[in-house]
């Protein structure tokens, strides 16, 4: 990636992280979208770039990779690969979920957890950051296949993590049932009820009311606060969410109870359009229960709504766009889609799903764009508020979780506008999440010494 836009004194900095990361393109993208960001902290503070803080803060305190082997529903054996990375343990334990997808290598990792430090600066909550996943594809497994899967991975990964040290929870390809499975096999390893260790767990043994509606919540959430502060609400917008998994699902339950409507949704085969509203129930039971393909949707539908296979979702007009399937799957030519059809506010629910130049075109148009770290932050936060309910052995109610849930979005919301303006970019949210990510990371790393 060119280095248009870095501050001179940065420079080195990104040249360093390509050259010690070869080929790991998803964290060069993160890291140098970071650091487009930081050019006015290093003009108010030189401290920082005199000192390595940034360098050292680029470079994970422990990365892990591992065998995975299982046997298979034929009584094959299959090897995948497992990975854990340990970014920053700065403000607290590392956490940051896990990821089961084809696509998963080191650089998909590295550029999730480097995402994940910033994002849990943000909340103000005390949480470090890291990811993990593996490269298996839980798509066409059978339950017995996943639950093996699981058990291996966890076998390996049991020795690395603990409620003080790193605690995970899910993502692509892992949601309720494979952290029961991963948190049954810590639990019989260690002989240890850690409730602590893993959050995303079900609500009969330790899991937090509305964490699993967490992340989806909060970006609308935050979308709420973007168009309160310019005197509008959801009421009467058309909305369209990409994907159809944990976060698109409780995003657009979100929308439609404020008062929106959702057009459309997708998964990696295609997109429906249904003019009137996505039937939420239908969607949930296709995707949560039968784990089907978003086409059935149509078909159950019939004529009330229609499938396009194989394109892009962001072709259809809106007013808000919340891309929550996975990265870079909204690229300059979406964006421009968007602009034209009048879009006013893209929140990403997903983590970094547009690419530079949607971004870029974004800021051109004057479209209010709300970056992953801040927009999708409540499904962290909320695991901090699971973890602190199962260290005071408490559970609060649904009301009252998603209370905080809103506090602590409208306060991250907040801290971006303020920190922009203190920086000089008013009203850009994507240099205010990064800037005051930023600052808190670092200022707790250089109080803790080189370490
Ligand atoms: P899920 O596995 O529940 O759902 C992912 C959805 O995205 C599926 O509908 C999937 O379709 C679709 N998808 C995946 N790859 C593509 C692709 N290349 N093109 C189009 N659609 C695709 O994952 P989550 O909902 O948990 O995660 C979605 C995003 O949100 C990720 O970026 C994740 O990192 C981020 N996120 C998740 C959090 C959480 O709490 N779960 C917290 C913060 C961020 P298909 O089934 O066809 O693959």
């Amino acid at each position: 990636m060119a280095q248009d836009g870095l501050h001179e004194r940065l420079h080195d900095v990104y040249e360093e992280v390509t050259r010690r990361n070869a080929g790991e393109i998803e964290f060069h993208q993160a890291v140098y979208e970071v650091l487009t960001s930081l050019g006015p902290v290093v003009d108010k503070h030189p401290e920082y770039s005199d000192t390595a803080i940034i360098r050292r803060l680029f470079e994970p305190e422990r990365q892990i990779i591992f065998r995975v082997p299982w046997i298979d529903d034929t009584g094959a054996e299959q090897i995948n690969r497992g990975f854990r990375v340990e970014f920053n343990s700065a403000l607290g334990p590392f956490k940051g979920g896990l990821r089961f997808h084809p696509s998963v290598y080191l650089g998909i990792v590295k550029f999730l957890g480097f995402e994940q430090i910033f994002k849990n600066s943000l909340t103000g909550l005390p949480i470090g950051g890291g990811k993990g996943g593996s490269d298996f594809d839980p798509k066409g497994r059978s339950k017995n296949e996943v639950m093996r899967f699981c058990q291996s991975f966890m076998t390996e990964l049991y020795r690395h993590i603990g409620e003080y040290t790193d605690v995970p929870a899910g993502d692509i390809g892992v949601g309720g049932r494979e952290i029961g499975y991963l948190f049954g096999q810590y639990k019989r390893i260690t002989n240890r009820y850690e409730s602590g260790v893993l959050t995303g767990k079900g609500l009969t043994w330790g899991g937090s009311q509305v964490r699993t509606e967490a992340t989806g919540y909060g970006t609308v959430f935050f979308v709420d606060e973007i168009l309160r502060s310019t005197g509008q609400s959801f009421d009467g917008k058309q909305v369209v969410v990409s994907g159809s998994g944990n976060v698109a699902i409780y995003a657009i339950e979100k929308v439609q109870a404020l008062g929106g409507t959702v057009v459309g949704c997708s998964d990696s085969s295609g997109y429906i359009v249904d003019e009137k509203g996505v039937d939420l129930e239908l969607l949930k039971e296709l995707k949560e229960v039968r784990r089907g393909r978003i086409s059935e949707y149509a078909e159950t539908r019939g004529g009330a709504a229609r499938f396009v296979e194989n394109e892009s979702i962001w072709q259809l007009p809106c007013d808000i766009a919340l891309p929550c399937a996975t990265q870079n799957e909204l690229d300059g030519d979406d964006a421009k889609a968007l602009i034209a059809s009048g879009c006013q506010v893209v929140a990403e629910g997903a983590n970094m799903p547009c690419t530079p130049e949607a971004v870029k075109l974004f800021a051109e148009a004057k479209v209010a764009f709300a970056p992953g770290k801040a927009a999708n932050a409540g499904g962290v936060a909320t695991s901090a508020l699971e973890m602190q309910q199962n260290a005071s052995r408490d559970s609060w109610t649904f009301e009252e979780t998603e209370q905080r849930l809103a506090e602590i979005m409208g306060r991250i919301h907040d801290r971006c506008l303020s920190t922009a303006d203190e920086y000089g970019q008013p009203g850009n949210y994507m240099a205010g999440a990064n800037i005051a990510g930023f600052i808190r990371v670092a200022d707790a790393m250089s109080a803790l010494g080189v370490v």
